[in-house]
């Protein structure tokens, strides 16, 4: 390359696109593409890969064609490029025939410069015919883990690219992806049939970013704490289904947080709304399906949570890259249940053999990665190619300890297994030999005759699944590129069974043991608790105390249903207090102080670990028609103009209204009730009930039946006697 042409690309770089200098290799791939190689960039995300198919579009003459999966993407990046000044089309089906044409125009014309066309669009007969006539300086394929069928995100429609191209002509190809694994990255570049290519690999290490993996157990109380520890921070919480991301979504804004959902299914102006708010900083967190975050640049993400076990370490690590993209430090955390791998496998039983065969060998690395108790960022690196010859110090398993075992026996007894077995078996397999499982695979094979057979009988067989794996990422053992799942002994292990030496292993995390389903997770109803007695009659004397005090029939202060979870949860602070069913902020000024009190003593008496240091609100699915009764009430709404609103009857509204006075909410009904029960009335009622027993509405009935009072009477006077003495 010309000293001159290096200069020009620099002065572009500036000129155009604003930026000082070249980030990592750019400068070196884009000089590749320059200088009509075929070029394989493997880089992570966030670290600069459409540079390196742009600005040698815009150096070079003619239009350079880049295939990408994603029409949304590729609308921002058109967007982006000309707001840059630079000439750049798309095509794909959401264009009119006009828009098509015009596009076509240019470009024959020679005035685009990138020409982002979807892979659907590429393989029609009318687009291969204008592609012939136009200049073509290079093809990019962006995302191009897509053209392989072992990867995490196959698109069968990529694997026709190359004989597209082909009938284009002779002209290189920049392939560029965010995720491969060695197996993935030699299935590119056969398809694609660029074996002679230059492949640049960045390194993928995130040194910024802090693994972890916790079971799946009491998962929304754990994350309601996780995000406590980073209010007012920008994260993204990913869930599996569009139901789970409406639900955690809510859960997170019942408990005071800035959060948003992103999904597929929302109204597109929703879901724009929500990813603006999150990008601007109005939204602190945003819970999302898989389909967000393709093109987004947040640098300062600063954590990201995966709710549910992703499907692949693949789209795992590319989800969590999106944290701490400015340098600055990203929590990266991972809820595991088998449970879910399970799930998942369920849903894969509807593809074809070979694409559920490879989702299944995903989600078998994926529960391997979460069990082990080896450093992650080790695994994580070691599963994408890249070897990192020590432990980060940074993730859940560098930081925490861990069951130690010296394993030179275990490790002979592996590569063994291997050697006997002559190179050609899977994991199970060879964990099936050790352990001396019976099975018909293994008999066919008589590898119940061999030496090692069963001399691990010892130990169960996911022991010696976690040896294999320990093999594998110290590199004892490596995979067979060429076929899936055979393993095979690298020199080192050649090496070690010949001069075996003390080596230290770690035992896998168990996980299996009382998991706790999701599902049943749900808040028990409170009746069916148990709870402390004791502290119950204690706090029922309390009570009685200070209703007498205050000149006020007990129930006023709380109800019954109030203090056995009082006696459950132990509350010792305000916050708690006020999260008991039955008890809202107003009770709690009113009332919460001496409860408050008694309960810190007499957890501290009996030392008395509170169940919960935080309790976590769960969102009533009605909670949006509560906000809108309290708010037209507020405005003094005729109450069946509110019923008629929000489609209830007078019988649902009156529910709404109790609830809501029951959780604590002041309701003034002054105006409605003012119109419709006259004064006298209205205080007969409001006598009975700061006289009575409890606020039983059968027993009012019965006790002032006689004035033919009407149920619905009687409960909006209950509701104004409770707002104003209770609330
Ligand atoms: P990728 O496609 O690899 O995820 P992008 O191409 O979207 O990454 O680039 C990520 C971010 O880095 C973008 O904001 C881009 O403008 C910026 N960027 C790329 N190259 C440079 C550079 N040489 N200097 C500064 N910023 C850059
Ligand atoms: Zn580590």
């Amino acid at each position: 390359m010309l000293v001159d042409q290096k200069d020009v690309l620099k002065e572009r770089l500036k000129e155009v696109f604003g930026y000082d200098q070249f980030r990592g290799n750019q400068e070196a791939i884009i000089q590749n593409v320059m200088d009509g190689r075929n070029t394989f960039v493997i880089m992570p995300t966030g670290a600069g890969k459409s540079l390196c198919y742009q600005l040698p579009a815009l150096v070079q003459k003619g239009t350079a064609i880049v295939i990408s999966p994603l029409i949304a993407l590729m609308k921002n990046q058109v967007d982006q490029l000309n707001a840059y000044g630079v000439q750049a089309h798309f095509l794909n089906s959401t264009l009119s025939k006009a828009e098509i044409n015009k596009v076509k125009r240019e470009t024959l014309a020679g005035k685009t410069k990138l020409l982002y066309v979807a892979p659907e669009s590429l393989t029609k007969d009318e687009n291969i015919e204008f592609l012939t006539k136009a200049d073509i300086s290079f093809v990019a394929i962006d995302e191009a883990h897509c053209i392989s069928e072992w990867g995490h995100d196959f698109r069968p429609e990529y694997r026709r690219i190359r004989t597209i191209i082909s009938k284009l002509g002779n002209l290189p190809v920049i392939a560029l992806t965010a995720t491969a694994t060695p197996k993935v990255q030699q299935d590119i570049q056969k398809n694609l049939e660029m074996g002679d290519a230059d492949v640049f690999m960045s390194s993928f290490n995130r040194k910024n970013l802090y693994y972890e993996v916790r079971p799946k157990k009491h998962t929304k109380k754990q994350l309601v704490k996780f995000v406590s520890g980073h209010k007012g921070k920008s994260g993204i919480v990913y869930c599996l289904s569009r139901k789970k991301v409406e639900e955690i979504a809510e859960l997170l804004r019942v408990n005071g947080f800035k959060a948003a959902p992103y999904h597929a299914g929302l109204e597109p102006a929703v879901r724009i709304k929500n990813q603006d708010d999150f990008l601007n900083e109005e939204t602190d967190i945003i819970v999302a399906t898989i389909a967000f975050g393709m093109g987004i640049d947040k640098p300062d993400v600063r954590f990201v949570v995966h709710y549910d076990t992703p499907k692949s370490l693949e789209g795992y690590y590319q989800e969590t890259g999106r944290g701490g993209r400015d340098g600055l430090d990203g929590h990266c955390l991972m809820f595991y249940s088998y449970n879910d791998i399970l799930k998942l496998e369920k849903f894969n039983k509807d593809k074809p053999v070979t694409e559920r065969d490879n989702a299944k060998i995903l989600l078998q690395e994926m529960s391997f990665y979460a069990e082990s108790t080896v450093c992650r960022r080790r695994q994580l690196l070691h599963y994408f190619g890249e070897s990192f010859g020590k432990d980060c110090g940074f993730c859940d398993n560098c930081l925490n300890p861990r069951e130690k075992y010296e394993a030179r026996e275990h490790l002979q007894l592996v590569l063994q297994a291997v050697d006997q077995t002559e190179q050609r078996f899977a994991l199970q397999h060879l964990a099936d030999v050790i352990h001396g499982t019976e099975n018909q695979y293994v008999l066919s094979y008589n590898h119940n005759q061999l030496p090692v057979w069963a001399k691990g009988s010892s130990q169960p067989l996911d022991f010696w699944k976690s040896v294999i794996r320990q093999a594998l990422l110290y590199e004892f053992l490596e995979k067979d590129i060429e076929n899936i799942g055979i393993l095979k002994i690298t020199p080192k292990g050649a090496e070690y069974l010949i001069n075996p030496v003390p080596v230290t292993f770690t035992r896998d995390h168990n996980y299996s043991t009382d998991e706790v389903e999701e599902e049943n997770e749900k808040e028990a109803p409170v009746a069916q608790r148990a709870y402390d007695e004791a502290l119950f009659s204690l706090l029922k004397d309390l009570r009685k105390k200070l209703a007498k005090q205050k000149n006020l029939p007990p129930y006023v202060i709380f109800q019954d249903p109030s203090l056995e979870e009082m006696a459950t949860v132990y509350p010792t602070t305000t916050d708690a207090l006020s999260q008991i069913q039955g008890v809202g902020m107003g009770k709690v000024s009113k009332f919460g102080k001496p409860f408050i009190e008694a309960i810190k003593k007499y957890v501290e008496d009996n030392e008395i670990e509170p169940a919960t240091d935080m309790v976590v609100k769960t969102s009533g699915t009605r909670s949006k028609t509560k906000i809108f009764v309290i708010q037209q009430i507020d405005r003094k709404i005729d109450l069946k103009e509110i019923a008629e609103a929000q489609n209830l009857s007078m019988d649902e509204l009156l529910s709404e209204i109790e609830h809501i006075c029951y959780s604590g909410t002041k309701l003034n009904l002054d105006y409605y009730l003012d119109d419709y029960i006259d004064e006298e009335r209205q205080d007969e009622v409001y006598d009975y009930f700061m006289n009575a027993e409890s606020d039983s509405l059968r027993l009012a009935l019965e006790e002032l039946g006689s004035n033919d009072y009407t149920e619905e009477e009687l409960r909006l006077m209950r509701v104004k006697f409770l707002s104003e003495n209770a609330n």
